[in-house]
């Protein structure tokens, strides 16, 4: 049975021992999934559409245009990692380092493509009025409304949306993304997948950066995990998200070496009535918002 799981307390109480240990215990799941924060990628060449797969579809998208037909551009075409439709004097990067003397080399836009990528015959490509660049630098929000009739890369989409990750470009390279994006680009992953057994998902502190519109969110995608059977575990501070756990784990009393010891567990409202907690205060009045 899926079981929504908040692991709070004093901030670095132990917290890793405790997934540890709840992994361990754990062991019979069918599949673990750490969405963690780690980085997408190291290089301006992975990007989000890049990623999450949603750029494999895109070109296939402009491979199949009219004008990409008539002369003869294939998916390969419009990758900015292949000789071909990338332009050459940055190597499909956008950008071409700038060596300064007594200086740590630097960083500028490509002189050739201005950044685009591509040589100017790959750009002249369009679908729907809009070359592949232009896509690239469409935000998440924008390419949704673009591409709401093309199904695979609306669905793609539409998780990104359902994360709060509208706002990001397809095109964002890797090394521009915080590490809480970088998490729910990872989480939006999971959702688009079709998930056979029983899955356990350890998230820590998703909601860092996030907007509590957001959270809201956030938490619906969640519950719905949970709703489909699957176990979530998360460790956070935001009481919002752990006033809407099934149960809590309260780790404290204190910080550091002060601290790691489970203080209370149960269900929120019993966490919130527990003496000897720091949290119960706040989740107390978390609740109440709740109401
Ligand atoms: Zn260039």
């Amino acid at each position: 049975l899926g079981v929504l799981t908040a692991v709070t307390g004093v901030s670095g109480s132990g917290k890793s021992t405790l997934i540890g240990e709840v992994t361990e215990e754990l062991a019979g799941v069918g599949r673990l999934v750490s969405v963690d924060q780690r980085p997408i990628g190291r290089t301006p060449r992975s990007n989000l559409a890049t990623y999450t797969g949603l750029f494999d579809v895109v070109r296939k998208v402009f491979a199949g245009a009219k004008e990409a037909r008539r002369r003869g551009y294939g998916v390969g075409r419009f990758s900015f990692n292949v000789a071909g439709g990338r332009c050459e004097t940055c190597q499909g990067e956008g950008f071409v380092s700038v060596e300064l003397l007594f200086l740590p080399s630097t960083y500028a836009p490509c002189p050739d493509c201005d950044g685009a990528r591509y040589n100017p015959e790959t750009l002249e490509v369009t679908y729907r009025g809009r070359n592949i660049a232009q896509v690239l630098d469409m935000t998440v929000e924008a390419a949704a409304e673009f591409f709401a009739d093309t199904a695979p890369v609306a669905r793609s989409l539409a998780t990104l949306l359902d994360v709060g990750l509208g706002y990001l470009r397809l095109g964002q390279p890797a090394t521009e993304l915080s590490g809480g994006e970088a998490q729910r680009i990872k989480l939006a992953g999971e959702l688009q997948r079709v998930r056979r057994g029983h899955t356990l998902y350890l998230l820590d502190e998703p909601t860092t950066g996030l907007h509590p519109a957001d959270v809201e969110v956030l938490m619906r995608q969640l519950h719905g995990l949970v709703d489909a059977g699957h176990t979530v575990v998360v460790v956070e501070h935001d009481m919002s998200v752990v006033a809407g756990a099934d149960w809590v784990i309260d780790l404290g009393p204190g910080g550091g070496d002060a601290g790691g010891r489970i203080v209370a567990a149960g269900p929120p409202a019993e966490v919130a009535r527990a003496e000897g907690s720091t949290t119960a205060r706040y989740l107390t009045r978390a609740l109440a918002r709740g109401r």
